[in-house]
């Protein structure tokens, strides 16, 4: 079997690449970038992916209200999230979590807008992708006491004590372009010792981008970069590496082999 990356988070439906996508997908093509998770945040995002999709049929599709817009989160909007997360093309409820990186108004908000997301994802038994800053106990809590079903914790950047004990829930850990930054010490222990059935890779483009491109854009083809850097920092072969993404990701969506 041909094996490839995966990118498990990517915002390539940004307008950053809206002019120029073809060449972006391309170069991901080319990059043996073969699967590419959009993740969208809004109905805006969601509807030019469903577009996109067709072009691309192997983009794959998350929806979720991201923390930091939870202030502008109305009534519609969690209706119509209720109603669309049923449509197949979604298959993960995402990003959804806490943030309380820049702004702390509203952390009793983003609690309940994160626990009520949890909540439609059981309901409709798709897998969650979490995002997390400076949040750790929280995000810890609440997902322990909410989720029903797997869980991926993107762009890990948390201790190795915390990611053992997501380890314990059963829950997978991403890494991005940060690994591959010079000072980022736990992420890189983190990313050395997680179990290999447990691992995923993303790029979270445009934002993190991996050396050698530390500084400019991101775009899903660096995916790439951050595994090839997981590959030496573990001393497997590429395509070995590769397999046990695509098998992760599989069984991580319920696919079956
Ligand atoms: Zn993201």
């Amino acid at each position: 079997m041909k094996t490839y990356w995966i990118d498990t988070h990517c915002h390539m439906n940004d307008e950053t690449y809206r002019d120029n996508l073809d060449e972006y997908m391309q170069r991901a093509w080319d990059f043996n970038v073969h699967r590419n998770m959009f993740i969208c945040m809004n109905r805006a995002d969601l509807e030019e992916t469903f577009r996109l999709k067709e072009k691309y049929p192997y983009i794959d599709i998350a929806f979720g209200y991201h923390p930091e817009d939870v202030d502008k989160i109305t009534d519609e909007d969690m209706a119509y999230m209720e109603r669309i997360i049923r449509d197949e093309r979604i298959i993960a409820i995402g990003e959804i979590g806490l943030d309380y990186y820049w702004d702390k108004t509203y952390v009793e908000e983003q609690k309940k807008l994160f626990i009520r997301q949890l909540e439609m994802a059981n309901e409709v038994n798709k897998p969650v992708l979490i995002h997390s800053r400076s949040a750790a106990q929280d995000t810890y809590d609440i997902l322990k006491a909410n989720a029903r079903t797997k869980v991926l914790m993107h762009c890990f950047g948390e201790s190795n004590e915390m990611m053992k004990e997501y380890l314990k829930l059963g829950y997978y850990i991403a890494f991005g372009g940060v690994v591959t930054f010079k000072n980022a010490r736990t992420p890189k222990e983190n990313a050395a010792s997680v179990p290999l059935d447990r691992l995923m890779l993303e790029t979270d483009c445009p934002y993190m981008t991996p050396v050698p491109f530390r500084g400019k854009t991101n775009e899903t083809a660096y995916v790439r970069y951050v595994g090839e850097y997981i590959a030496e920092l573990r001393n497997i072969d590429i395509e070995d590496l590769q397999r046990q993404l695509m098998e992760n990701y599989g069984r991580f969506f319920g696919e079956e082999n």
